[in-house]
């Protein structure tokens, strides 16, 4: 029986997604649930069940996160954007491995009058 969270199976290649980017440290993929029409979710490949778990050695993960973000928005032409982080179950997360939700599109509109 595996333990593993849906995203370690995901990065460990069990589980086939629509991959956005990857490097050694995360990995980008489209959410099966998009909430915006733009809906990435950027996951650190490194477990940790949530952010207030990242030991202080390893902090530099979510700059490389924030890092991939810009990189991505740059190349899709993206210049408004969310990065959204729930944090504990009472927060609305529901995958206890750490990730940042990317949103954008024209769901701003709805939003931002
Ligand atoms: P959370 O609620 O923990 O902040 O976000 C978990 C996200 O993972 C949700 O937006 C959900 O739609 C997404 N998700 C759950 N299972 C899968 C899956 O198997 N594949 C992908 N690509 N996304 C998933």
């Amino acid at each position: 029986m595996t333990t593993k969270t849906i995203f370690e199976q995901i990065i460990d290649g069990e589980i086939p997604t629509s991959k956005i980017y990857e490097d050694d440290k995360v990995i980008v993929i489209n959410d099966i649930a998009p909430q915006a029409p733009v809906h990435y979710l950027i996951i650190p490949k490194k477990h940790f069940p949530n952010i207030q778990e990242i030991n202080e050695a390893d902090l530099g993960i979510i700059a490389h996160v924030y890092r991939i973000a810009q990189i991505i928005a740059s190349e899709q032409n993206i210049h408004d954007y969310r990065i959204i982080v729930n944090n504990g179950k009472k927060a609305g997360q529901t995958v206890f491995h750490v990730h940042f939700h990317f949103l954008a599109g024209s769901f701003f509109e709805k939003l931002i009058p």
